[in-house]
């Protein structure tokens, strides 16, 4: 394990984190049973994560912007579970970026 941590938002990251967060917040829609929908930012989840005071504790995302994929933190924008792996919503296969 030689991977670079930097800091970040007051937190330790991988030194690619700030760009795959730069690069998330690219993609603003996922699709949920076939449907195109918006992805849930950071501060919009029906769980309040104290996003007014902190960064996203998974991902380091800051109020307003999209989650990195991946983040435990991100909701299903189509039934408001856990994106990782707590919501029953039809995904595609994979979440590979185009
Ligand atoms: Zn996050
Ligand atoms: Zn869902």
């Amino acid at each position: 394990m030689t991977e670079e941590m930097v800091s970040f938002r007051g937190m330790r990251v991988s030194a690619d984190w700030p760009r795959r967060l730069r690069d998330a917040q690219l993609s603003t829609t996922c699709r949920r049973n076939g449907v195109e929908m918006g992805r849930v930012r950071y501060g919009d989840e029906r769980h309040a994560w104290g996003a007014e005071r902190r960064p996203c504790h998974d991902c380091a995302a800051a109020r307003g912007e999209f989650h990195v994929p991946g983040c435990d933190v991100e909701e299903c924008p189509a039934c408001g579970g856990q994106m990782l792996g707590g919501c029953d919503c039809e995904w595609p296969d994979d979440e590979e970026e185009e």
